[in-house]
């Protein structure tokens, strides 16, 4: 066995390795960009090397600084995790002529199936229904539109380097395929460097079936059956299960020996999935499951097969890499529940699933709900921590075991629920949703869904009355203050900000006989910020520091004083218009403007620092 272990990656999927190769006694090597300093992968390993300034073009991606860190360092082995440079044959090849050890399938088969085009014409020969379409060398717009009306519309232009969605156009009929054929070259040769395309039938209802296979050095393969990964976000994957809803043990027989074969073609040794397209326009069929590709590396979605097999995928790997057979044949291998994975991103689905970027002020993640499955969370990150607009932004993979399909979908749900993060924005309410969703409910999926209910899945969640009251009355004095709008006692409201949006809050109870400036509240995987809402100038200088906040975000339309002006307490600074109303705000006390940092027309977010009023010495 090897006693050393270099992590070529970071994220949740370094954290992963180290966590194996810790209990298995490997010392571990952590690389990490400056980005990274702080992160969690570097702490968690025995050592750490830092390789390189943010860019995984300077770092992550610098085949040599990587040696030079495990010559380094001494470490024997090295781990190139999914991404990055676990798919590169040349640096596979370098690791090896490095005289290291390389935890992955040998170069040749990573060659072998680099390409898509190659890797199904191999797959073909060796017997592995591929799906229908052109993979020919000759790349003239003529030939591939006669091609592809050939196959019969919709197809699919696909990047024969492409990868993780992108390179890829749905053409749905002949008019179209020219200007598609043209972006997606645009797209190929910017992203992968070679605009190559093949042809495809477009699978109707397709759903995407992938298995998890593994290679040893003695000769042996096996498969540790299927994925279903056919819930995805534009031809990525958003939520992953095994087994696959629906699948019969015949298909399934059929369809993992299919697998096996194709592993078998490329002598493939160590972790690797055969991913595959299925028609699902009606029951599973293995006449109608095509070879799509195959991923050489250890896959994202990997958790939700050791938790249906109890296998360890990073110990085998370690394992065969250090040259033992494979710990399991197939006949030990069996399928025990069921699994679900859900991605959780830092993006905000509301806003077109834009990345949030910044720091994890707060980080929680939900466990399995009482009398459910049980669960399991793998991240990079910590509270305190941050999300760095350099890398992919996954902050966390949430995993569910259940008995049945049932109790796994509903653990995991419960799981996001309890999950939050601030103020950085989760995708978590859009994955409760989707688990949710009726026809995901009934394992009726296909890659589709997320596009056909996209609108609904994508809503802001908002908190409902009772966790916003509760929140507000942590807020409020016992004693009522000024500044808080009340009502008569029955029906008290208070206008208050959540996350700087003014709301009104009916107030029921009571209020705090220790009331704070702000709380973070979470219901739903999402989380906010409410703060009392004092208008008309009580805001600006409420913490006594003079300095003058915008309430809430806003226009302001006049500003009344300069910078240097001696003011009176109560004079009017400046005026802000939000909301279709004014907001004027006053010094808190007699003082100068030592600082103005507004102008009519400026639109400005809330809490910016729109002056600072220095208070006069007293007497
Ligand atoms: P998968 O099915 O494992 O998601 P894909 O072929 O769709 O595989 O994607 C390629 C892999 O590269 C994925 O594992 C993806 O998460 C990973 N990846 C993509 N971009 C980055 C990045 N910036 N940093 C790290 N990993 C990345
Ligand atoms: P990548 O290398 O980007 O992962 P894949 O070839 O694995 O590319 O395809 C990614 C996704 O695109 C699949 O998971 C599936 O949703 C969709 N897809 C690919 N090929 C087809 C097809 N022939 N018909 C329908 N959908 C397809
Ligand atoms: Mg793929």
């Amino acid at each position: 066995m090897i006693t050393s272990l270099l992590i070529a990656n970071r994220g949740e999927i370094a954290c992963r390795v180290i966590r194996t190769a810790r209990s298995l006694g490997i010392r571990t090597v952590a690389v990490y960009s400056e980005a990274d300093a702080d992160a969690l992968h570097v702490r968690e390993a025995d050592e750490a090397v830092l390789i390189g300034p943010a860019p995984s073009a300077q770092s992550y991606l610098v085949g040599e600084k990587i040696l030079a860190a495990a010559k380094e360092t001494g470490a024997e082995a090295i781990h190139p995790g999914y991404g990055f440079l676990s798919e590169n044959a040349a640096f596979a090849q370098a690791v090896i002529d490095a005289g290291l050890v390389w935890v992955g399938p040998d170069p040749a088969s990573i060659t072998a199936m680099g390409l898509k085009d190659a890797a199904k014409a191999l797959m073909a020969e060796a017997g592995v229904p591929v799906t229908p379409g052109y993979m020919g060398e000759d790349q003239s717009v003529l030939t591939l539109a006669e091609e592809a009306a050939k196959v019969g519309y919709p197809v699919l232009i696909k990047a024969v380097a492409g990868g993780g969605g992108k390179g890829m156009r749905l053409v749905e009929a002949q008019e179209d395929f020219a200007d598609a054929l043209a972006s997606c070259k645009r797209e190929a040769a910017a992203s992968f460097g070679n605009d190559h395309v093949l042809i495809e039938k477009y699978i109707a209802s397709p759903r995407h079936i992938e298995v998890q296979v593994f290679g040893d050095r003695h000769g042996n393969v096996v498969h540790l059956f299927e994925r279903d990964c056919s819930l995805q976000r534009r031809h990525q994957k958003v939520i992953e299960e095994a087994p696959a809803p629906g699948m019969d043990a015949a298909t399934r027989e059929a369809l993992c020996a299919a697998a096996v074969r194709a592993a078998k073609a490329v002598d493939y040794v160590g972790a690797g999935t055969i991913e595959f397209i299925a028609d699902g326009s009606g029951a599973l069929d293995a006449e109608r499951i095509w070879f799509m590709e195959m991923n050489t590396r250890l896959q994202v979605e990997h958790p939700v097969t050791e938790e249906i097999t109890g296998v360890d995928l990073v110990e085998w790997q370690l394992r065969i890499a250090s040259g033992e057979p494979l710990p399991l044949a197939q006949d030990q291998l069996a399928i025990n529940g069921w699994a679900m994975e859900a991605r959780l991103y830092a993006e905000d689905p509301a806003r077109g699933f834009l990345p949030s970027i910044g720091r994890l002020d707060l980080l929680q993640f939900g466990e399995a709900p009482e009398g459910m499955g049980h669960g399991r969370i793998e991240t990079g990150v910590v509270e305190g921590g941050a999300v760095s607009p350099h890398y992919d932004p996954m902050i966390a993979k949430v995993v569910a075991w259940g008995e049945d399909r049932e109790e796994a979908r509903l653990t995991l749900a419960g799981m996001l629920e309890e999950s939050a993060v601030w103020p950085v924005r989760i995708n978590a309410s859009f994955l409760v949703r989707a688990l949710h969703q009726a026809d995901f409910a009934n394992g009726d999926v296909d890659t589709g869904l997320i596009a056909r209910e996209g609108e609904a899945l994508a809503q802001a969640p908002a908190p409902s009355a009772e966790v916003l009251e509760a929140a507000a009355r942590a807020l409020v004095p016992a004693s009522d203050v000024a500044g808080f709008r009340l009502n008569a006692p029955a029906a008290r409201t208070g206008w208050f900000l959540l996350e700087g949006e003014p709301v009104e809050i009916a107030l029921g109870g009571q209020g705090s006989e220790a009331p704070v400036g702000s709380v973070l509240l979470a219901e739903q995987g999402a989380a906010w910020r409410l703060t009392p809402w004092r208008r008309d100038g009580a805001h600006g200088g409420a913490d006594g520091s003079g300095a003058i906040l915008a309430p809430m975000p806003g226009k302001v339309i006049d500003v009344a004083v300069e910078e240097g002006e001696e003011v009176k307490r109560g004079q009017k600074l400046l005026t802000l218009e939000a909301m279709k109303m004014e907001h004027t705000l006053t010094a808190p006390f007699d003082g100068t403007v030592a600082k103005l940092n507004a102008e009519a027309g400026q639109q400005v977010q809330v809490e910016a620092l729109l002056a600072r009023i220095d208070e006069a010495e007293a007497g």
